[in-house]
């Protein structure tokens, strides 16, 4: 019969362990034009892994967004109004070094399908190479919300769709205003 596995503590091999920071906080950064139900999975997954989860919306000239940073920043705080550890804010030019500004080791991302890893790993790789103390971590979509983006919601009820179930209901709201009604 197999022995248990038993060692005296004073022969425990001391295996330096890698240093980890005494509070990890985490930097979600994405264009959340709007947030989505699949985004906020993410961010109510990732809050549980680290203690100050930081959503930066990417100010990004080249995008044309539907709505603004400033009706983003609204949108992203009130749906992540009952998570303490999470707060929001935007970001311009590197990720890096505005995650290392925040004092961030963590960046957080989300894949959905095998269509994003290409992508998602270039960044991650880039991102490695111009600060390797910070690490990119993944987390899987959840099977339900894997198949939205942003932009595809904003597609469907575009063209009449219903997008209930998709994006929070304050979300749904104001997709329902700037897109049927144009305000
Ligand atoms: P970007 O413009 O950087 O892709 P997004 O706002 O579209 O920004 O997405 C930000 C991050 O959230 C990305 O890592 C993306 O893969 C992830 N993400 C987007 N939609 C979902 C979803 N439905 N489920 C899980 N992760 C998602």
């Amino acid at each position: 019969m197999a022995q248990p596995l038993r060692y005296n503590r004073r022969e425990r091999p001391t295996i330096p362990l890698p240093s980890t920071p005494h509070r990890v906080i985490a930097v979600y950064p994405g264009s959340f034009d709007p947030i989505t139900n699949g985004h906020l999975d993410l961010i109510d997954r990732g809050a549980r892994l680290c203690d100050r989860l930081i959503v930066a919306i990417l100010r990004n000239e080249e995008k044309e967004p539907l709505f603004t940073i400033e009706e983003r920043i609204d949108m992203l705080r009130e749906v992540v109004r009952g998570y303490p550890t999470v707060e929001v804010d935007s970001f311009n030019g590197l990720l890096v070094q505005y995650a290392q500004e925040k004092g961030a080791s963590v960046i957080l991302r989300g894949i959905r399908a095998i269509s994003d890893y290409e992508y998602e790993l270039q960044m991650a790789l880039m991102n490695r190479r111009l600060s390797p103390a910070i690490e990119t971590v993944f987390l899987m979509a959840r099977e339900e919300y894997s198949f939205i983006s942003s932009r595809l919601v904003k597609q469907v009820i575009g063209l009449g769709g219903n997008i209930a179930g998709l994006v929070p209901p304050s979300v749904e709201v104001r997709l329902r205003s700037r897109v049927l009604d144009g305000q």
